[in-house]
């Protein structure tokens, strides 16, 4: 058993996490795009809902690909041993706020940006 200092988060953990994440955020994309599909226009009316669908899964799209992003720049710090610091002061952040906030990249004091 190692004997560690302080309880901590463990990288891996998050990572493997953060990986989970991104497998579902990858799946729910591919489902909304999917549902762009055209390709029997029946009248205008459905057109027209359709459209709008069109334009509520690109909007989910959006906020799909940008959590994904998100998901996979802290699986890169992980990586590159730069996950867990603050992009600002470079201090560590709290193992308890990241362990809530897996994905952030500020310490409590530089969050509010
Ligand atoms: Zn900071």
């Amino acid at each position: 058993m190692a004997t560690e200092t302080s309880p901590t988060l463990d990288p891996q953990d998050v990572a493997e996490q953060l990986s989970t994440r991104a497998e579902h955020l990858r799946a729910q994309l591919a489902q909304v795009t999917r549902e762009d599909d055209t390709s029997h226009p029946a009248d205008v009316l459905d057109l027209a809902t359709k459209r709008q669908a069109a334009e509520q899964s690109a909007d989910q799209a959006t906020a799909i690909s940008a959590r994904l992003a998100e998901v996979e720049a802290a699986l890169e710090r992980i990586r590159e041993g730069t996950w867990g610091a603050c992009l600002v002061c470079g201090e560590p952040i709290d193992p308890a706020r990241l362990e809530v906030l897996p994905l952030t990249t500020h310490c409590r004091e530089h969050a509010s940006t």
